[in-house]
């Protein structure tokens, strides 16, 4: 069995959404189809949520109407037949209806996350009566009957499993089973989601739930590539990658992936293959366990960064330094990135510098503070490259015009990360798409 899950550019045009009612038509098996919202919808939905907490009822009305239009003309342009726009009217009016009695109740937190469900309920719920108009025999099964989170936010994978299994089997004589990306239940049962760009996740934890041969990434690029597009002039796509790999780029801002997506794959060895819809022949990227050894894949780039630096004479031949450091961290709920450590200091990085000012307090209990904010963390990916001689000599030639104040190497075979500051964020990424890959 497969899944194939479509982002929300390729479900965002009814032209696109013909066009991968067409991909999954034609592609032979049994598979579960993940669909995103349609593109712009969850952040009009977010902004809808902000203004009705803000008690801005007006400004959030005009966003419901906005949207409202622009679903009406989808509505227009993806169904044939009146019969087929009377139920896509009725589908449209319904949810509006929805949501504008969310917007007019008590509009809490539990009614935010309410609100922003509806863009993957309502586009799996169009797509499905694109395929009943097309006389496509499909099932559209709600997410919110198997899809989890425990106390702690994190997805019940096994829970989920058992949930799932039984009702795909169930199912027999239907080789396209629709459901929602991105939307889940907590566990008060109330309904929640897995954070933005969660749809990919919630591809990676069906695949891996129900032990799929293959999890499929529907976007709108050709894979995963070996730099930055945003930054780099020429990029190429990556062909193969490991889960490892594909986990650090994900997580260091390689924007295709949502940074978990490749957690639940890996844990039952689930292929994930990422595809163009724009360019169904390409092939894509494909991550498995087994890749080849030795060889640079990618530089990704995270900015945002905050390097601390904690000097002090106490640490000489101490121990539990590190733990009492890691502490405070870990107090303030702050993930730790990078570390590097000398005889008589430790110097760390961190994205989120939400708690910085307390956490700087406690840590002049150790000695002397150093912050640096604006700098960036810059990964070098290959599958097992820390084992291969040259490779360091590599990236600080490539990196010779460019100061580096950190760095990062054999916490994993596959990833050397440098720090820098902000500013040489573009020059370092040229300087290594042309020292590590001869790109220009
Ligand atoms: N619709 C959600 C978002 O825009 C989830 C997703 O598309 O992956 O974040
Ligand atoms: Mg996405």
């Amino acid at each position: 069995m497969l899944v194939m899950k479509f982002g929300g550019t390729s479900v965002g045009k009814p032209e696109r959404m013909k066009k991968i009612a067409n991909l999954v038509t034609s592609t032979p098996g049994k598979k579960i189809v993940v669909l995103s919202a349609l593109s712009g919808t969850t952040n009009a939905l977010v902004s809808i949520g902000d203004n009705l907490t803000a008690g801005r009822a007006a400004k959030a009305e005009e966003e419901i109407v906005a949207l409202e239009k622009h679903y009406h003309a989808f509505i227009k342009d993806l169904y044939e037949s009146e019969a087929f726009h009377a139920i896509g009217q009725e589908i449209v009016s319904r949810y509006f209806i929805l949501i504008r009695l969310l917007a007019a109740g008590q509009f809490d937190v539990k009614s935010y996350r309410e609100l922003l469900a509806q863009g993957e309920l309502i586009s799996t719920e169009l797509f499905y009566q694109h395929l009943q108009e097309r006389k496509i025999s499909s099932r559209l099964l709600p997410a919110l009957h198997f899809m989890s989170i425990d106390e702690n936010e994190e997805p019940e994978l096994e829970k989920i499993s058992q949930r799932l299994k039984p009702l795909v089997t169930s199912l027999t004589n239907i080789d396209i089973i629709i459901t929602q990306g991105y939307i889940c239940r907590n566990h008060r049962n109330e309904i929640d989601n897995l954070k933005r760009g969660g749809s990919d996740y919630t591809a990676s934890l069906v695949g891996a739930a129900i032990r799929a041969d293959e999890i499929q990434i529907w976007t709108d690029i050709d894979g995963m590539h070996n730099n930055d597009p945003r930054i780099v002039k020429k990029t190429v796509p990556i062909s193969e990658l490991t889960f490892d790999e594909a986990s650090e780029l994900a997580y260091f801002g390689a924007k295709i992936l949502h940074p978990s997506t490749i957690v639940p794959a890996q844990k039952y060895n689930v292929p994930v293959r990422l595809k163009n819809t724009m360019d169904e022949k390409a092939p894509g990227t494909i991550i498995t366990s087994k890749g080849t050894e030795g060889t640079f894949k990618a530089v990704a780039v995270k900015d945002g960064i905050t390097a601390i630096k904690i000097k002090s004479s106490r640490m000489l031949m101490a121990y539990g330094f590190l733990r009492r450091v890691f502490e405070v961290f870990e107090n303030y709920k702050t993930p730790i990135d990078m570390i590097t450590t000398s005889e008589i200091a430790v110097g760390l990085t961190i994205d989120n510098d939400a708690n910085l000012s307390s956490i700087e307090n406690e840590l002049k209990k150790f000695g002397s503070i150093e912050v640096d904010k604006d700098q960036a963390i810059i990964c070098i990916v290959g599958n097992k490259i820390v084992d291969q001689k040259g490779v360091l000599e590599k990236v600080f030639a490539s990196l010779k015009e460019i100061p580096v104040s950190m760095v990062s190497s054999g916490g994993s075979a596959n990833n050397v990360s440098v720090l820098i500051d902000k500013q040489y964020k573009e020059k370092a990424l040229n300087a290594l798409n042309e020292g590590l890959f001869g790109l220009k």
